[in-house]
């Protein structure tokens, strides 16, 4: 459903993709991890078309920057970017009427109670708390209900409930066939959800890796995180209790 191959993306001399490539079904959630700098949002950023790049991307046999890939693909940045002089309700018809939607009026109030917004539709963008431009941000992306979706760390600045609420959204488009990928630093805010887990480092894909995989070996994500990106095993990590432990 979405193929990246061999993606390298330059800023200037700063090689921030180096080769990247991955496939990921229907479906499924995916977890893009790695530490800040990593290349996560360079990589999300190519794959919605934002970036030039070297290298190819499709969505659905369709080449990314295609406006049948378009149809098809939606992105949640991590930082909203709303219209200050727009209301809550405004900021949903807008988008609406961009993606040509007519019976989307039940569905945005659906998503507006979900996270606890439907009091602050007459809200103007420049009047809501960071945590409910989070929320609103969340609502547009998932409004035009995209068959694969880009979530670039999308669990920062939620609430407890929103955070709930939006788990248990992923859960429920995994379900239907969407394909998902959720890019964050923090492990275990993703913990439960994914089905392959991707890290990345220095530009690079170190490790490609599904549930079942990973279960095999006995680590656990943030074990193999470690081992990938800091080079340290589980025997190591052992030593380093130990050492702890004597302190
Ligand atoms: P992550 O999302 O994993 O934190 P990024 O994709 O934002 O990583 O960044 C990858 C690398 O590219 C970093 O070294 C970062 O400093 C660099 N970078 C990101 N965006 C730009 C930009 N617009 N101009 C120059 N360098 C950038």
């Amino acid at each position: 459903m979405l193929d990246v191959s061999h993606v390298t993306k330059k800023y200037g001399k700063v090689l921030a993709c180096n080769d990247v490539s991955f496939h990921l079904d229907p479906g499924s959630v995916t977890v893009l991890l790695g530490p800040n700098g990593a290349g996560k949002s360079t990589i999300m950023k190519s794959i919605i078309g934002f970036l030039k790049y070297d290298g190819a991307i499709t969505v659905a046999g369709y080449t990314n920057k295609s406006t049948d890939a378009r149809k098809v693909l939606g992105y949640i940045p991590e930082m909203p970017a709303l219209y200050p002089n727009l209301t809550v309700s405004e900021h949903l018809d807008f988008l609406a009427r961009a993606y040509r939607m007519s019976d989307y009026k039940d569905k945005a109030n659906a998503l507006l109670d979900r996270f606890e917004l439907s009091d602050k539709k007459k809200k103007f963008g420049d009047e809501l708390s960071k945590g409910m431009q989070q929320k609103l941000n969340l609502c547009l992306g998932l409004l035009p209900d995209p068959k694969v979706l880009l979530l670039d760390e999308p669990m920062i600045g939620l609430d407890p409930h929103a955070i709930k609420q939006l788990k248990d959204l992923i859960e429920q488009m995994r379900a239907d066939g969407k394909t998902l990928l959720v890019s964050t630093h923090i492990i275990d805010s993703v913990d439960m959800l994914w089905d392959r887990a991707l890290i990345m480092q220095s530009g690079q894909i170190k490790a490609n890796i599904t549930r079942a995989e990973l279960e095999a070996t006995g680590k656990t994500l943030e074990e193999l995180f470690f081992e990938v990106t800091e080079g340290v095993n589980q025997e190591d990590m052992q030593h380093h209790e130990t050492e702890s432990g004597k302190e």
